[in-house]
């Protein structure tokens, strides 16, 4: 009898975890955890692929084309933040192309490869790996990820990083964020698989910068990885290209952690990922692991340069969001926001800066105000650099956005 409930029990136990579909929750390499950030590219991104590859971090992103405004698909900045993540071994993974899931399977999957295509256009890689939004996927979902080979990837420990409204100020939100993964950490797990928005500005500058450098983890033996790799699953990150049918090796000229090393003796892969013999493949930024390498400037004075390049206008403003921390930098990327959102309509940014407080509608979603919700709808109230209506000083005072509100 005991024999039989035991048969019976495993049975029971065997179908759970089937009809559960493939959700996979944790790492399973010993020593790993894996940082993995939702919702981008935003914002931050860039500034945020330049720390961790200056950490030599790796990491995991969900992305997506269209979410938080401006949308992926239409900011250049963003896509190439996405492709040097990507050439530096961080790992692209898909987010839907538009935070959701359509119930119907074959809108599903057209979003799905909508958002594949983005990720190839910007990365060269389509991703296997997949986050749905919110961690919501129901059994359709699953069998269909399934079918299509995704990977459905979950975590074991969120910081709750998205519920500034919770924890009433940025401020706060950092502390029990923080408490979150210390009450974690003290667990002395084998790995960890933890959930974060590279959206948020204080993920970003504050949460992230304490789990590398003062959680005292990485002291402890801990590696940070991506998630195919704290998984052990060593090429999977991307689908090979069809057409080369094989390995991702097979792709001629390219380098890096995910193609490998450059077939030629004395070729040098470049920052970017190529392989070549000039100085720019082989000076600053060239890649000593996967070929060969000239002894040269350093990094920072290429990347100072491509940033006034790339940018007539704005350049000044980008490059002291992403140097300087300090209050004013607030304020010169909330001006960015609009300038971004106001020079698709009119080519001549001053004079549309002016006009754009009118045309901003009011924000329907409670509490929420910004580029993504619109002005605070009572008057009197301040729109706060994290995208909150208030009154008090931390909502009115540095970084206020005089877009969406008042500012004191
Ligand atoms: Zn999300």
């Amino acid at each position: 009898m005991k024999s039989l409930n035991f048969t019976y029990l495993f049975s029971i136990l065997a179908l759970v975890t089937l009809s559960r579909g493939k959700f996979i929750y944790s790492c399973k390499e010993k020593n790993t955890i894996a940082l993995t950030f939702d919702d981008g590219p935003h914002y931050y991104t860039k500034e945020f692929v330049d720390y961790l590859i200056k950490k030599n971090v790796k990491a995991t992103f969900f992305q997506l084309g269209r979410f938080h405004y401006p949308h992926g698909i239409d900011v250049k900045e963003y896509q190439d933040a996405m492709k040097k993540a990507h050439d530096n071994g961080i790992q692209i993974a898909s987010h839907t192309y538009e935070h959701k899931i359509s119930s119907d399977k074959s809108e599903f999957k057209k979003s799905l490869t909508k958002n594949d295509d983005f990720i190839e256009k910007a990365t060269g890689d389509r991703p296997r790996y997949f986050r749905a939004p919110k961690g919501h996927c129901d059994n359709d979902c699953q069998k269909a990820l399934d079918e299509w080979d995704y990977k459905l990837i979950q975590w074991d420990v969120d910081t709750k990083d998205w519920d500034l409204e919770g924890s009433g100020s940025a401020k706060q939100r950092v502390k029990d964020s923080i408490n979150i993964l210390k009450k974690s950490f003290n667990e002395k797990r084998d790995n960890y698989l933890i959930l974060m928005h590279e959206t948020e500005e204080y993920t970003v500058r504050e949460i992230v910068p304490w789990i590398i450098d003062e959680s005292g983890m990485k002291e402890k033996g801990y590696r940070f990885v991506t998630v195919a790799e704290c998984l052990g699953d060593k090429d999977g990150m991307y689908r090979s290209h069809s057409s080369s049918g094989g390995t991702s090796h097979n792709n001629s000229g390219r380098c890096g952690p995910s193609y490998g090393s450059c077939p030629k003796s004395g070729e040098c892969c470049s920052k970017y990922g190529y392989c070549g013999t000039s100085s720019e493949y082989c000076g600053s930024g060239c890649q000593s692991e996967f070929g060969h390498c000239n002894k040269t400037t350093t990094t920072k004075k290429i990347t100072t340069t491509k940033k006034t390049s790339s940018t007539k206008k704005s350049s000044s403003t980008k490059k002291s969001s992403s140097t300087k921390k300090s209050s004013s930098t607030k304020k010169s990327s909330s001006t960015k926001k609009r300038s971004t959102k106001t020079t698709k309509k009119t080519t001549t940014t001053k004079k549309t800066t002016k006009t754009s407080s009118k045309k901003i509608a009011t924000s329907t979603v409670s509490g929420r105000c910004g580029p993504d919700y619109g002005a605070c709808p009572k008057s009197g109230y301040c729109c706060s650099k994290y995208g909150y209506c208030g009154t008090s000083s931390e909502y009115c005072k540095s970084g206020c956005q005089s877009g969406y509100g008042l500012c004191k």
